[in-house]
């Protein structure tokens, strides 16, 4: 109840903001239009900009969340040279297996978060991913948005997805990602409850952009990484579907990264590794008066 009304404040104070802006600006317009045009313009203001501004903040929220998240991982807190990487959307009979081959080849770990309805499509892929030693998450059954949800359909999307992965390779994903990045405290409960640890990431590789070019991409990860990421890319997807997007440049890109990184002193270790030192904020400390 608490944070209800905390974030509906926060809106009510976001949407006071974009307001006043728009009057500030509107202001200005009164010299070139008429004043019912001008209201309309301002009306018009007020809301994008309210709009803009609440986008932004559940922006901030998702990546950054607020307050103590003692069950979310975002990345590790380390001054040692180590990363993770981090597969999304997957398997794809196009581009997973090719991705394992150069993971093989460089010998790099990695994890998949897998999005369920693909590993019943290509449960062989998923096998080879567990056979070949990589970690496993979940992605949901069905690339979901999920608080939009209603909370059956949701505990649906995740037990279908654990029985998919648990069909196809024999092993239970020990970790879970909601697509897009988008959580709630129901998903958060849920994933608890069903052993899940909840995984996001500090640095995206954006490949999910179909105008992402190799280069872009490699250059990307290349000037911002820092000790303790938990790097992201897609195996599959697409922006508006689940899967059929191009991950050409993901797979190019891969090989550069991998040895672009070792040449800067960086390790690629184990998601479950980079997670021991990634308690991700201190404990709280309760104010004890003396
Ligand atoms: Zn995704």
């Amino acid at each position: 109840m608490g944070t209800l009304l905390m974030r509906l404040a926060i809106i009510g104070l976001l949407c006071g903001l974009g307001f006043n802006l728009s009057r500030l600006f509107s202001r200005g317009l009164s010299r070139f239009f008429t004043p019912p045009v001008c209201r309309f313009i301002s009306g018009a203001l007020a809301v994008l900009l309210s709009a803009g501004l609440i986008v932004a903040a559940s922006w901030f929220y998702v990546y950054y969340g607020f307050g103590y998240q003692g069950d979310i991982f975002r990345k590790a807190k380390t001054d040692r040279k180590i990363v993770a990487l981090t597969f999304d959307d997957g398997p794809s009979p196009l581009y997973t297996p090719r991705i394992l081959d150069i993971l093989a080849e460089k010998g790099v770990p990695a994890a998949f978060f897998m999005v369920g309805a693909h590993v019943d499509k290509y449960p062989e892929i998923a096998a080879r991913i567990a056979a070949e030693g990589h970690e496993l998450g979940s992605h949901t059954y069905d690339h979901v948005n999920v608080p939009t949800l209603a909370t059956a359909q949701l505990s649906a999307q995740l037990l279908k997805t654990n029985i998919a992965v648990l069909n196809a390779t024999g092993e239970y994903p020990m970790y879970i990602r909601p697509p897009r990045g988008l959580y709630d405290g129901r998903f958060r409960r849920l994933s608890e409850l069903l052993g899940h640890q909840i995984v996001l990431w500090s640095l995206s590789a954006q490949d999910w952009m179909e105008l992402m070019t190799v280069d872009r991409i490699v250059k990307r990860i290349l000037t911002r990484v820092r000790p303790g990421d938990i790097i992201l890319f897609h195996d599959s997807g697409a922006l508006l579907r689940k899967e059929g997007a191009s991950r050409e440049s993901t797979v190019a890109a891969l090989p550069m990264i991998i040895e672009g990184l070792r040449a800067m002193g960086y390790e690629i270790v184990p998601l479950a590794e980079l997670l021991t030192l990634a308690h991700p904020e201190e404990e709280p400390i309760p104010y004890m008066p003396e």
